[in-house]
């Protein structure tokens, strides 16, 4: 249903932009083919759905795909056509930003507040933000968090080798996910014993 409702907007917008018929613009190109690329995107979402039984990770349901954007979890959940080729790297990145929906319910607040507290005291001296690309030293901690949980959703789906490679050649986060593959269970130790833990044999 969903792929005839997109095939239906490429024509539609393709048809309004392709007037007058002397020549297609080039903006009219342009748009066609980012819309028909985040259609492939949302197919390519569909799949991993369906061959993965995600349900233990999903947070919020409202997932934007928009090509050229940075993928965010805020205010909606953004993916972008990237990783068209690449199933494992848009599930490792659909699963990190919904981790960030994980992290920031207000249930998880004081939770989160005493891990963060804790990975501070295990990693007092991270590298300068700006350096390892986080927004800022707070962010720094939470995505040791976010990062961990995503890679613990990675190995529950994939098994520990493939987790460990998806999450060793993600070129984003290097510092964070370099300290989740060689900490990874003195991190999970962390989130254990404040309840961050996703079980994903508890429904
Ligand atoms: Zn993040």
């Amino acid at each position: 249903m969903h792929r005839f409702f997109y095939a239906a907007l490429v024509v539609c917008i393709t048809a309004v932009f392709a007037r007058p018929a002397h020549a297609q613009s080039r903006t009219a190109a342009t748009l066609t083919f980012a819309v028909d690329e985040e259609a492939q995107a949302r197919e390519q979402l569909q799949r991993l759905l369906s061959e993965y039984d995600l349900d233990p990770w999903i947070v919020t349901t409202r997932i934007r795909i928009a090509a050229g954007e940075i993928p965010h979890s805020h205010p909606i959940l953004t993916l972008n056509t990237k990783y068209l080729d690449d199933d494992l790297r848009q599930l490792a990145t659909f699963l990190h930003e919904q981790m960030h929906w994980y992290e920031s319910a207000d249930a998880r607040e004081a939770a989160v507040d005493r891990a963060i507290e804790d990975l501070r005291q295990r990693y007092p001296n991270p590298p300068d933000h700006e350096a390892i690309g986080t927004r800022s030293a707070y962010s720094t901690y939470l995505h040791l968090m976010v990062n961990g949980l995503t890679f613990d959703a990675l190995r529950h789906l994939l098994g520990e080798a493939e987790a460990r490679t998806l999450t060793n050649e993600n070129p984003i986060y290097r510092w964070v996910n370099q300290r989740v593959l060689d900490d990874t269970e003195a991190i999970r130790a962390i989130l254990d014993a404040h309840g961050l833990i996703i079980d994903p044999g508890a429904e």
